[in-house]
């Protein structure tokens, strides 16, 4: 249904509180983020668990930034991921075929871990779980937002559920609906779209040798691969295919899916074994064109998808939604003009450099032409050796960027 503005102008703004459509991981931890600061909020999700949980039916292996998980830390979720979760300790960037790497490691930088592995479905749960804990939330599951109606000063949204229709009102609107998303097409806020034309095959693996919390990204021409550690000596492995040869690779068997695994990721953990269920996933980048319309909100993928495989969705996704907690936490009006403003330039320069970061790396370190050989090598021989270079690359890598939200910041060392 499109917009219809209305100068009708009932119950007042704040009182009518945020409403957040899409409870995958970046609306659900908004959610979290809210109830904890004492703050009125609504939740809409369309699937119901445990059909799809919070994190989808896949199996994703999360690299967790360490500003991530300290997040997470704040809003009570990580207590009940925590156990579930591997250190990354170090981190290796390469590409197949050049000299040269970039190495990053936890105990130079004087951090017990750079980041943590979490299986998505572990997030997932640990979100369902405080989720539950949330005493100020509305919970509508499963529901689907099927029309918005601009009012002057607030929202009003119908949703679809099981027992029938239904109307809310919102001061606040946020679109947390993933990449196809519902709200940004209602809110007429236009996206580019580009296609990469590769599909990401994720599984578990075996390793022979012990991983001691490594995390590798290799490049290569067909793509990168990235392996991140797991408890009980496996690995998560995401692998690159272009799109033409997907339907080839899925229908593979094990063995020959593990002999490609291996001849794109190398030798350097030893033979590669016993993987789990694969799936994949069509990769596009998907870049909302502004992150706000009057009182309403972009966040998480619904705002920006990007390559995987610089790791960075939903890191960047929950700084989205810390933030806008910490702003709407001290507003009287959450949808209020200048709130949303301060929202969009706060959340300016770590959404274009992560952006421009994921999709450079997926660009430069694939192209094929030799003659760009020698600069990458010096590049990562660069971040690897200079050490105001490697510094930047850390805190990067452990996810502090921009202006970060209060509840992700720590003194480092
Ligand atoms: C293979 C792969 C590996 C990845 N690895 C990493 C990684 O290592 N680190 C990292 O940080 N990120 C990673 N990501 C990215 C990360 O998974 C995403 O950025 C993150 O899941 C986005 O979450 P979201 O909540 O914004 O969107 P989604 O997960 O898409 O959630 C949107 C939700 O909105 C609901 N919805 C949609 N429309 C409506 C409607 N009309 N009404 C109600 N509800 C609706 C949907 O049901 C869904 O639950 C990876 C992604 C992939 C594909």
């Amino acid at each position: 249904m499109t917009i219809q503005p209305s100068s009708n102008q009932a119950a007042p703004s704040n009182e009518a509180g945020v409403l957040i459509v899409g409870g995958g991981l970046v609306g659900a931890s908004l959610a979290i983020a809210l109830d904890a600061a004492g703050c009125r909020a609504s939740l809409v999700e369309a699937a119901a668990p445990p059909a799809r949980s919070v994190a989808g039916p896949d199996e994703r292996n999360l690299a967790l930034s360490r500003a991530t998980v300290n997040g997470l830390r704040a809003i009570g979720v990580w207590r009940h991921a925590e156990a579930q979760a591997t250190p990354i300790r170090h981190i290796h960037v390469s590409r197949a075929g050049e000299f040269g790497s970039a190495r990053l490691d936890a105990e130079r930088h004087g951090v017990e871990a750079l980041g943590w592995t979490l299986p998505a479905r572990e997030l997932g749960a640990a979100l369902q779980h405080r989720l539950d804990e949330c005493r100020l939330l509305n919970r509508h599951v499963p529901a689907s937002v099927t029309a918005l109606e601009r009012h002057a000063d607030r929202w009003r949204v119908r949703l679809n559920a099981a027992d029938g229709a239904r109307e809310l009102e919102a001061a606040l609107l946020v679109g947390a609906d993933g990449t196809d998303s519902f709200v940004r097409r209602e809110l007429g806020i236009e996206a580019r779209v580009e296609d990469y034309r590769q599909t990401l095959f994720v599984c578990t693996v075996a390793s022979e040798r012990e991983h001691a919390g490594r995390s590798y990204e290799r490049f290569s021409d067909d793509g990168p691969v990235a392996l991140l550690p797991l408890a009980e000596r496996r690995c998560g492995l995401v692998l690159t295919v272009a799109a033409e040869q997907a339907p080839e690779v899925a229908a593979m068997d094990d063995q020959a899916f593990l002999a490609l695994a291996q001849q794109r990721f190398g030798w350097r953990l030893g033979r590669l074994s016993r993987p789990g269920r694969r799936h994949a996933h069509a990769i596009r980048r998907v870049e909302a064109a502004q992150l706000t319309a009057p009182r309403a909100v972009l966040v998480g993928n619904a705002a920006q998808t990007i390559h995987p495989i610089g790791a960075q969705g939903f890191n960047l996704g929950l700084r989205d939604a810390l933030t806008l907690a910490e702003l709407v936490a001290g507003a009287n009006d959450p949808g209020a003009a200048d709130l949303l403003a301060q929202y969009a330039a706060r959340r300016a320069g770590d959404r274009a450099g992560t952006m421009a970061m994921s999709h450079g790396l997926v660009r430069l370190a694939c192209l094929p032409q030799p003659f760009l050989a020698p600069f990458r090598s010096l590049a990562l021989l660069a971040y690897d050796r200079v050490p105001p270079l490697q510094r930047l690359l850390a805190r990067q890598g452990m996810g502090f960027r921009g202006e970060s939200p209060r509840a992700v910041l720590e003194r480092l060392p």
